[in-house]
């Protein structure tokens, strides 16, 4: 069987992802716009100011999930700007009004907690991920308003987790992946403890208007590299190589198409004001003179299913959808990647009906390209 087949003309129709979904799996809450931090590849366009999000959002929205909550497994993601530059007072109330059957995340980048925020942690049993980018010399880009390193601080935060035996999530970014760089990443994260790990290949999105095109071999050889060093200690679940080793497993034994979701699950994100973005957080705060400011609603005036209701006929949608449609007719690797963000489309070729991006090269095609690699140069020597 092949490992890859077109959407039509190939060996498998794909059948996931059409239309959205109007019960998403988790939301993303925008509790503030601050961050403390100004790193260099930051997308967010008002980082520096204090908006903070009025607790009647939150109700709104905490009346909208329940249903969902009691029904599944149900997330709410506290986002920022930097959550916990919200403050513990505030982020509680804004807690306060989801019940029981919710979990609660947060991504932050670890500089603000203390044996205070671990407490708090426990407390709500929030469950944490923290942003850094792998050894001290990786994290140039992740700076203080001042513009001096955060690594110093980073780590603080991480050994109060530790200390207080909290497990954690780690994301990092990675600005140009090339061969010698995995093994010694995920080294460091062995050694920092996380549980997870997500890589994400920097990209060119919001107010963050650096370069992501990247030699191919280069990029491919990153991935294959990162499957060898998981290999050989497996201890982090490493998001990116376990999806795209369940995806070649299903290949193989003919389940492939039923991996994808049946339908695009819509990500409502909540704005600090109550507006909702759906598919990509990365577009809140942002207007076009074609699409105006993205929003398809706001939780203040609109319940969040009227809103997930009618969102396929907001015109940017509609025109990501017929991109989604696209992919499926020509990309080999739809089945894999299942048509990937609207934001990076967006972002990097200004409207959103169109296929590949340096986005889906790097972080869809030449990972699963990487994980093939590693498959056929590793073969067991024959006897
Ligand atoms: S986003 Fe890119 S990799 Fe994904 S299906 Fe579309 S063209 Fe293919």
């Amino acid at each position: 069987m092949r490992i890859f087949a077109c959407g039509r003309g190939g060996n498998v129709t794909w059948s996931g992802m059409q239309g959205i979904s109007t019960s998403p799996t988790y939301v993303v809450m925008q509790p503030t716009t601050l961050c403390n931090l100004d790193c260099s590849y930051c997308y967010l366009p008002f980082r520096g100011d204090d908006r903070k999000m009025p607790v009647a959002v939150a109700e709104a929205v905490a009346a909208s999930v329940a249903p969902w909550a009691r029904s599944g497994r149900f997330s709410v993601v506290w986002h920022g700007g930097e959550p916990l530059a919200t403050g513990r007072e505030h982020l509680a109330a804004l807690i306060a009004p989801f019940g029981p059957d919710v979990e609660h995340h947060v991504q932050t980048n670890a500089t603000l907690i203390d044996d205070a925020w671990c407490e708090f942690f426990v407390a709500h049993g929030i469950r944490v991920s923290v942003s850094v980018d792998g050894p001290r010399d990786r994290n140039t880009d992740r700076v203080t308003r001042g513009r001096r390193p955060a690594y110093d601080r980073i780590l603080r935060g991480i050994d109060a987790l530790r200390r207080y035996g909290i497990p954690f999530s780690a994301l990092c970014v990675v600005a140009r992946p090339e061969p010698g760089l995995a093994t010694e990443l995920y080294d460091y994260f062995l050694g920092l403890g996380c549980e997870v790990l997500g890589i994400n290949v920097e990209e060119l999105e919001g107010v963050n208007l650096r370069d992501n095109r990247h030699p191919a071999e280069a990029v491919t050889a990153f991935w294959a590299e990162l499957v060898s060093a998981w290999r050989a200690d497996p201890r982090i679940h490493l998001r990116e190589i376990e999806w795209t080793l369940r995806y070649a497993g299903a290949v193989l034994d003919g389940t492939a198409d039923q991996l994808l979701p049946r339908e695009l699950d819509p990500i409502p994100t909540i704005a600090q004001d109550g507006s909702v973005v759906l598919l990509s957080p990365e577009l809140a705060g942002f207007t076009d003179a074609r699409y105006g400011d993205f929003t398809s609603g706001n939780v203040l005036t609109t319940p969040l299913p009227e809103i997930l209701a009618g969102a396929a006929g907001s015109p940017w949608i509609a025109e990501f959808l017929g991109g989604v449609e696209a992919c499926r007719a020509r990309c080999p690797y739809f089945g894999f990647c299942g048509g990937a963000h609207a934001a990076n489309r967006y972002f990097e070729l200004g409207r959103f009906d169109v296929t590949e991006t340096e986005h889906c090269r790097n972080s869809k095609i030449r990972l699963l390209e990487g994980v093939l690699d590693h498959a056929r140069f590793n073969q067991p020597t024959a006897v």
